[in-house]
């Protein structure tokens, strides 16, 4: 008999930045912020379940080039849209207003793209545990946050 509990998707918990191995604790502890520090705090454990969210030192380092993939796409996306929709021309304005555009969009994107990456991250390196609540979290030796 299957007797594994009904859970949310791997999708859902990566975009609602969740803890990947219970797929229910926050992993931030504030909501979406322009105040980047506010943003980006983060508990040290998940609350749910003690997953450390600080695996190593320098853990999300590699963020940042997420981050960045991620603009990349984003501006690929809005290039197309506006061109199907919008279009563009050499003889008005238009490419320019698309680049206006796009920049605003990913700075208003940013604390959640910053976010998100985060969780991407730790969703690599971290799997859905159907079993968690009867298990301790695996102990990570580079963790300065275990000791
Ligand atoms: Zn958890």
């Amino acid at each position: 008999m299957d007797t594994e509990q009904p859970h949310r998707s791997y999708i859902t918990t990566v975009l609602s930045c969740r803890c990947p191995r219970c797929r229910e604790g926050m992993l931030f502890k504030n909501s979406v912020s322009f105040r980047i520090n506010r943003n980006m705090e983060m508990f040290e454990r998940c609350i749910i379940c003690g997953q450390p969210t600080d695996i190593e030192v320098g853990f999300y380092y590699g963020t940042s080039y997420i981050s960045y993939l991620i603009a990349v796409v984003i501006s690929t996306v809005t290039f197309l849209l506006w061109w199907l929709i919008i279009g563009f021309s050499f003889t008005d304005n238009r490419f320019f207003y698309w680049i206006s555009f796009n920049a605003l969009f990913l700075i208003a994107m940013q604390p959640w793209l910053m976010r998100f990456s985060r969780s991407l991250w730790i969703s690599w390196f971290v799997r859905y545990d159907p079993e968690w609540k009867g298990k301790q979290p695996e102990n990570y030796e580079g963790s300065i946050k275990t000791k």
